[in-house]
């Protein structure tokens, strides 16, 4: 890394006169002269004056800085974390979808709708769902919008009482979240020792004032819910509907099925399981999927297929009983493109390796470490696990200095302080994309670390040592974070 550019924003290296390109003016007289005047600017603009090389090596310089799966491991526990295949980013980035614009002709665009539903009847398929709608921007927005599914669903059989959306204590932040938004009351179940959900705990609380459980499986400590099909005869028999969230479907793509496990309603996280780039908080997508009855209640625009005399045309409509829109048009078309190309290049044969090697890989490092580790859970677990932090607790070394010496070998953190059901979570999710060498470079680092703990626990607890930053403020980055260059 350039030492001398590091830390340095781009306004810090102009000087008054440079230019890296140079626009001449010429030819655009008449388009400047028939502007009204007060459109016109009457001073230049605040912008960098830099030479070319400044600007390769500056943003050069800061691709390097932050930590991405492009550039090592990426063992971060509820984020399925997976390779980004490089062919994905070329269909997204073809001209023929990149320049269209949303109110174009459909018959012009007939391509673009095509791919769009190509995916969602594939994601139909894959969950095991009427349809989908892929509207939804992430996915806790997924999550909210199919709340609101929920909602409408109840509310058209004059349900009005069904204001309560049970989650289990395992469940991911957002799904609080997002039932709060929706305007439904959070209600928690607990539990049990080995991770799933107490169905006895479950069962008192179910009656006519619940419109929704919601479950993710694997839940959050990545144990498989086994009892879904009696979890989901109960909160039927008591007229409300089941929630999946899908963020978690990777290890059971094309094996199982959440729709033939009883679930009503769905969302997938494209970003996840389906390997299209996220982190840095976007751009994701969360299709939100239904069973048969509920697509009346699916958002607009909705995306059609219509064949007539040998010929298909594809369009979208804004249906009148609709949810309306949540989203400006048809959702994060770029990411949605990049899941199609993933699903195709794997094919039906392929997608079914993902969840078994996915599983393959968890255990395997589970049982590499579970000597220096503390393993709360004791079971075969499905694509991720969670360490109760070191065995050894005498040493004073914590998760979260666990984590930041990972950084100092290139790898990046795993989840740390989730799921809140152990003291010191340290969650593991390696996904199928790693071979053998990165897991056995990773087992050997953690073991190592778990030594340092034991022999020099100041290089643990002052890590990390190597990182262009250090030891930033987390409060102060949090409360007071710069954002401009210029103070407005
Ligand atoms: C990531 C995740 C979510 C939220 O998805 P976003 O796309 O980040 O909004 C919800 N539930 C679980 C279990 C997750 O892992």
């Amino acid at each position: 890394m350039n030492r001398q550019l590091y830390g340095k924003v781009i306004f810090d290296l102009s000087k008054p006169g440079r230019r890296g390109y140079h626009l001449s003016g010429a030819g655009c007289e008449d388009t400047l002269s028939s502007l009204p005047a007060s459109l016109m600017r009457s001073a230049a603009p605040r912008l960098p004056e830099v030479d070319e090389p400044t600007v390769v090596r500056h943003y050069t310089n800061m691709s390097t800085n932050n930590f991405g799966v492009d550039t090592g491991f990426y063992p971060l526990g509820s984020c399925t974390m997976k390779y980004n295949p490089k062919i994905n980013e070329e269909m997204a980035a073809l001209p023929q979808f990149a320049a269209l614009h949303p109110l174009q002709p459909i018959f012009t665009a007939q391509g673009a709708l095509k791919a769009y539903y190509e995916l969602q009847s594939l994601l139909s398929e894959i969950g095991g769902m009427a349809e989908f709608t892929l509207n939804p921007y992430a996915g806790a927005h997924g999550e909210l919008t199919g709340l609101m599914v929920i909602r409408a669903y109840h509310d058209s059989r004059d349900d009005k009482a069904r204001t309560k959306v049970i989650v289990p204590d395992s469940a991911h932040g957002t799904n609080p979240a997002s039932a709060a938004v929706a305007g439904l009351q959070v209600v928690q179940v607990k539990s049990l020792p080995d991770g799933t959900v107490d169905v006895e705990a479950l069962r008192p609380l179910l009656d006519e004032t619940v419109a929704a459980v919601m479950m993710t499986n694997p839940n959050t400590v990545g144990i498989f819910e086994h009892n879904i099909p009696a979890i989901a005869e109960m909160v039927h028999a008591c007229g409300a509907l089941m929630y999946y969230d899908g963020a978690n479907l990777n290890p059971l793509l094309g094996v199982v099925r959440p729709g033939d496990m009883g679930f009503d309603v769905m969302h997938i996280n494209l970003h996840k399981t389906f390997s299209t780039p996220h982190g840095g908080g976007g751009p994701g997508a969360g299709p939100v999927g239904v069973r048969a009855g509920l697509e009346e209640f699916l958002p607009n625009p909705r995306v059609k297929k219509l064949e007539h005399e040998g010929q298909t045309l594809y369009y979208h409509t804004d249906e009148p009983s609709a949810l309306g829109r949540i989203s400006s048009w048809l959702g994060n078309f770029a990411v949605e493109l990049r899941a199609l190309a993933y699903i195709l290049t794997l094919g039906r044969e392929g997608l079914k390796m993902a969840g078994p090697l996915a599983t393959l890989n968890a255990n395997y490092i589970k049982e590499s470490l579970r000597d220096l580790y503390l393993l709360p859970i004791d079971r075969v677990c499905k694509h991720e696990f969670v360490f109760d932090g070191l065995a050894d607790k005498s040493t004073g070394i914590t998760t979260l200095n666990i984590a930041k010496r990972l950084l100092d070998h290139g790898f990046h953190a795993p989840t740390i302080y989730f799921p809140l059901l152990f003291h010191e979570s340290l969650m593991i999710e390696p996904t199928e994309t790693e071979s053998i060498e990165t897991l056995d470079e990773f087992i050997a680092v953690m073991r190592d670390i778990a030594r340092e703990a034991k022999e020099t626990p100041d290089v643990v607890r002052d890590a990390p040592h190597n990182t262009p930053v250090r030891h930033p403020d987390d409060t102060a980055a949090a409360l007071k974070p710069v954002v401009t260059y210029f103070q407005l």
